[in-house]
C-alpha cells in the first residue's frame, strides 16, 4: 500500500490512525456486531457514539454552555440559506463581509431571504487580503453580520476575531474549524462542512447561541430549523450517523496530538515552511498579504504558467496529488489542513527547488 500527500481541498486527508481504526471497527463496532452504519441512530450504541463526538468538539473548543452544538446536513452551501431562515429574528437585513468566492455565495444566496448590506469588501484589491475592521460599514440594526474565517479559495484567512458589539457574529469556518482555538463565546454562531479538518463530506457542524435560535422564518424547514433541531439531539432527521462517528475519531486524535493549541503550533510551522520559500523565490508567488496568508490552504502560481502543466505532472510522479488551484484563479493550491504531515509539506517544497533549479 502506498498512500500519496493528498493536498486536496476537500474533501481532504484524514489522519492515518483514524482511517486504520475505523478500518479495524468496519464490520463489528466494539462487540457490537454491527458496523456503525448499520446502527440505528435512535440506538444505545449510535447515541453513545454521538454523544461522545459532541463531548470532545465542547471540550476541544471549550464551548460555553449557553451554546448548542448541531450535527446536521446540507453542508456550509446549506447554510448559507439556512443561517438567514433562522437568525433574521425580525430583522429586515444583515450585514457580510466579502473576502472572496465563498463570502460571494454566502451573499448571493442570502439576498434570497434579507437585504444584504455588504459592509466591507476586498474584491478591489483581488480579494488579497482581510479588510481592517475600521473600513466595515455596519449597520446596528442588522440581524448579524457574517465572515468567512477562511476563503479556502482565496487562501485568505482572520488571524484576529471582529468586534460587532451586541450584534451576533456569525462565521462560516468550514476550511479552518478545528485547526486552532477559537473563543467561541465571541461569536452568535459557527457553521462547517466536516470534510476539510474533520472527516468525510455529509455533516455540517453549527455551534450556536441558545438565546438566537427559536424564531425562525415560518417557512424554514423543519429540518433547519435550529430549534427544533436542538430540542431533539440533532435527530429530528435521521442524522450522518457514519461520517459523525469518523469526526468523534478525528477529534480524538486532536486530542491526542495535544489539543487545539497543538494543533495550531503544527500548522503554524507547517505554513511556514511553504510560505518562507514563497518569500525566497520569484519563480513561484502568492499574491495574499503576508497578516492574512491561511496557515490552511496555500494558493501559489508560477510566473510562467506554460509549466503549469509540468509542474502538476512531476508532483504526482513523486506522490503528491491535487495541488491544481481552484478553476476560478488557476495556479496551484497546497491545502494543508490539521492531517497533512509536516513531510508533505518539506516534500513539496524539495520538488518546488528542483523544479525551478530545472526549469528556472
Ligand atoms: C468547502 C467550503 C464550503 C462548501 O461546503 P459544502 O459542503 O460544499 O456545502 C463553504 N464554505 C467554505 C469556506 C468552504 O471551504
Amino acid at each position: 500500500m502506498t498512500r500519496v500527500f493528498n493536498f486536496s481541498a476537500g474533501p481532504a486527508t484524514l489522519p492515518e490512525s483514524v482511517l486504520r481504526q475505523a478500518a479495524d471497527e468496519m464490520l463489528d463496532w466494539r462487540g457490537s456486531g454491527m458496523s456503525v452504519m448499520e446502527m440505528s441512530h435512535r440506538g444505545k450504541e449510535f447515541i453513545s457514539i454521538h454523544a461522545e463526538a459532541e463531548s470532545l468538539l465542547r471540550e476541544l473548543l471549550g464551548v460555553p454552555a449557553n451554546y448548542k452544538v448541531l450535527f446536521l446536513q446540507g453542508g456550509a452551501i446549506g447554510e448559507n440559506a439556512i443561517v438567514p431562515m433562522n437568525m433574521l429574528r425580525g430583522r429586515a437585513s444583515a450585514d457580510y463581509i466579502d473576502t472572496g468566492e465563498w463570502s460571494k455565495k454566502s451573499i448571493k444566496e442570502a439576498k434570497k431571504y434579507c437585504k444584504v448590506n455588504v459592509a466591507a469588501s476586498s474584491e478591489a484589491g483581488g480579494y488579497a487580503s482581510v479588510p481592517r475592521q475600521d473600513t466595515w460599514k455596519l449597520d446596528p440594526d442588522a440581524a448579524y453580520v457574517h465572515i468567512c474565517s477562511n476563503e479556502t479559495i482565496g487562501g485568505v484567512e482572520y488571524h484576529w476575531t471582529p468586534d460587532t458589539g451586541d450584534v451576533p457574529l456569525v462565521a462560516d469556518m468550514s476550511s479552518n474549524f478545528m485547526s486552532r482555538p477559537v473563543d467561541v463565546g465571541r461569536y452568535g454562531l459557527i457553521y462547517g462542512g466536516a470534510q476539510k479538518n474533520v472527516g468525510p463530506a455529509g455533516v455540517t457542524m453549527v455551534i450556536v447561541r441558545d438565546d438566537l435560535i427559536g424564531q425562525a422564518l415560518p417557512i424554514t424547514p423543519s429540518a433547519f430549523d435550529y430549534k427544533i433541531q436542538a430540542d431533539n439531539d440533532s435527530m429530528f432527521n435521521t442524522p450522518p450517523t457514519y461520517t459523525i462517528y469518523i469526526a468523534g475519531l478525528v477529534f480524538n486524535w486532536i486530542k491526542a496530538q495535544g489539543g487545539l493549541k497543538a494543533m495550531e503550533a503544527h500548522n503554524r510551522k507547517k505554513a511556514a515552511v511553504l510560505y518562507d520559500h514563497l518569500e525566497t523565490t520569484s519563480f513561484f508567488y502568492n499574491p495574499v498579504a503576508r497578516e492574512d496568508r491561511s496557515l490552511m490552504n496555500v494558493p501559489f502560481k508560477l510566473r510562467d504558467e506554460s509549466l503549469d502543466e509540468s509542474f502538476l505532472k512531476g508532483a504526482q510522479a513523486r506522490g503528491m496529488v491535487q495541488l491544481k488551484g481552484h478553476r476560478s484563479v488557476g495556479g496551484m493550491r497546497a491545502s494543508i489542513y490539521n492531517a497533512m504531515p509536516i513531510e508533505g509539506v518539506e516534500a513539496l517544497v524539495e520538488y518546488m527547488k528542483e523544479f525551478e533549479v530545472s526549469h528556472g
